[in-house]
């Protein structure tokens, strides 16, 4: 019996006893101040610092992780979307813009960062995007297509990149597809962090067969096999610095009575807290440039529910499993599926009392596609007190680009088979043909009244050769400071109009390898 238990039982590589001893500080538990000291201090284990981490691990570097967020284990996911969100979700979820419209903008706070709530695409960066860095921002070879090669191979291999396979497409993919093979669009099967899914749908809170191979069961235990060790809720304050060089980290602990955290870096800080969070940092250290902040950028989103009279069966499938880039350099907007949890979709369904119970009962026949528009508004990140305020409006163009998107959905749901479409834009009616899709065309543009919201968040820190007009320069260090690198999002020049994980990690990569090969570096 025992025997048969444990045959039964799999481990997963964030088990306490997969990991190394003392390896990991849970700074929720501590019930006093604490030093310590590696060489280098990174702040946030999501995309750019568990990449980062196990970068400099690997090649000899004694290394610390800082996470302001719990580490959530594997064994602990549940199905219950508001559970991940109270545990793994930034605000909850409800961290929002401030501008000509509130929308959430949705982060992962927890070891692994916004990978371990996401749906694990895998895309490289388009080309000409990367090219541009160059020709328009001065970048002047730092980060290239053929530099990020070796990185997205590398990626590549040790997190299974691959495409959804048709045995777990699941309906809604598989409908996704039928519509852009019917409308004669360009469709593509997505590519995943991959080992070995099992179509449950659920990658929003956390894989629970430990599938997803995102950073919080890959490259964070990995770093910690290869030597280094990371504090959990242990908020990164400041950096401090002495005669121009950065030399310590000050952080609060998540516990009772807010302990306090210093840990001292030999030969360097980096900062991968993400694009909300890393121009913070850097102001609370005394980075004084006025264009820290500045020329923060996101993937808008919006959605489209629909109801077909055959059984979805949302719940069952790659969460996100089939997307069209078809518009990308045209429109500058994809569309791709969405499957969303009940709890989820009711907010998105019409009507109210009874008439809502109906369509949530209705659940099995309902899907979700989305699109994603590369939006050109730039907005700023405010650090006030402590908070990271995001003001950020789109631009008429950019709400132009959704409405078009919305009704290129609308149209790829009908050509699928779709009974009913429910868009949740204020004043746009339920649509029942394809004759109805006019009405998008007086569509609101007001911001307001759309359900839009952002995950790809990109350059509140920018890189460029030039202190005036950017914040890290071309060998990933702050301008002014040596010893402080940025490794995250907020240093690309701009947005990229696929999903963005990938890119993060490959430039993270490149960065890590460059700044290993500098010397120490020196005071004043
Ligand atoms: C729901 C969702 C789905 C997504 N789906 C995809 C997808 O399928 N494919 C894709 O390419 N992209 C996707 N994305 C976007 C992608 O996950 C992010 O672009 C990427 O993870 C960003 O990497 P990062 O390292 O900059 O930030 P994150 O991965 O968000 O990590 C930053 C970490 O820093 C920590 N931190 C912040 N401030 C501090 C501090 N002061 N002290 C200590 N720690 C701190 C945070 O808690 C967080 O854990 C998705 C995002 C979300 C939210
Ligand atoms: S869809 Fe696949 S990768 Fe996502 S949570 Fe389910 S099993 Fe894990």
């Amino acid at each position: 019996m025992s025997a048969q238990r444990k045959f039964t039982t799999p481990t997963f590589p964030d088990d306490w006893q997969m990991l190394p001893e003392g390896s990991v500080v849970d700074g929720s538990r501590a019930t006093r101040d604490a030093t310590d000291a590696a060489d280098y201090v990174i702040i946030g284990s999501g995309a750019a610092g568990a990449t980062a981490a196990l970068h400099l691990a690997t090649a000899g570097f004694s290394v610390i992780l800082l996470e302001e967020g719990p580490w959530i284990r594997t064994r602990q996911f549940g199905a219950d979307m508001l559970g991940a969100m109270k545990t793994m979700f930034r605000e909850m979820g409800g961290m929002l813009t401030v501008g000509k419209a509130a929308f959430p903008v949705i982060q992962g706070r927890c070891v692994g960062g916004s990978t371990t709530i996401n749906s694990a695409i895998a895309w490289r960066a388009p080309e000409k995007i990367i090219d541009a860095w160059d020709t328009d921002f001065g970048l002047d070879g730092t980060i290239t297509n053929a530099d990020l090669e070796q990185h997205y191979v590398e990626l590549e291999t040790s997190l299974s990149v691959k495409p959804v396979d048709d045995a777990i497409l699941g309906i809604q993919n598989q409908l996704f597809n039928e519509a852009t093979i019917k409308l004669g669009i360009r469709g593509e099967r997505i590519q995943r962090y991959d080992a070995g899914c099992d179509a449950s749908a659920s990658c929003l809170t956390g894989c629970r067969t430990g599938k997803k191979l995102s950073m919080n069961i890959t490259y964070v235990p990995q770093s910690l096999h290869k030597g280094a060790r990371m504090y959990t809720s242990a908020k990164a304050l400041k950096v401090e610095s002495e005669y121009g060089r950065a030399t310590a980290v000050q952080a609060r602990l998540l516990a009772p009575g807010g302990p306090r955290l210093r840990v001292v870096a030999r030969r360097g800080v980096i900062v991968a807290a993400s694009a909300v969070q890393t121009p913070g940092i850097l102001k609370r250290s005394g980075v004084k440039s006025d264009q820290v902040g500045k020329h923060f950028q996101v993937h808008l989103v919006s959605s489209l529910t629909a109801g077909y009279h055959q059984v979805v069966n949302m719940d069952q499938g790659a969460t996100q499993g089939f997307n069209s880039t078809h518009y990308g350099e045209s429109e500058r907007f994809k569309t791709e599926v969405v499957s969303l949890p009940p709890e989820l979709l009711a907010v998105r369904l019409p009507g109210v009392g009874p008439d809502l119970m109906r369509n949530l009962l209705d659940y099995r026949h309902a899907l979700n596609w989305g699109v994603v528009v590369r939006a050109e508004a730039e907005g700023r990140i405010h650090p006030v007190l402590g908070t990271d305020v995001i003001a950020y409006s789109p631009t008429p163009t950019d709400m132009a680009r959704i409405r078009r998107g919305l009704r290129k959905l609308s149209e790829m749901m009908f050509a699928s088979g779709a009974k009913e479409i429910w868009p949740s834009v204020q004043g746009m009616p339920t649509m029942r043909s394809a004759d109805e899709l006019k009405a998008w065309d007086s569509a609101s543009l007001d911001p307001k009244d759309y359900g839009l919201m952002a995950s790809h968040l990109f350059g509140s820190a920018r890189m460029g050769p030039d202190a005036k007009s950017s914040v890290v320069g071309l060998d990933f260090q702050v301008h002014g400071l040596r010893g402080l690198y940025v490794l995250d999002s907020s240093l690309f020049p701009t947005n990229l109009g696929i999903n963005p994980q990938h890119t993060i990690m490959a430039v993270a990569r490149l960065g890590a390898a460059r700044i290993a090969e500098l010397p120490l570096p020196s005071r004043g």
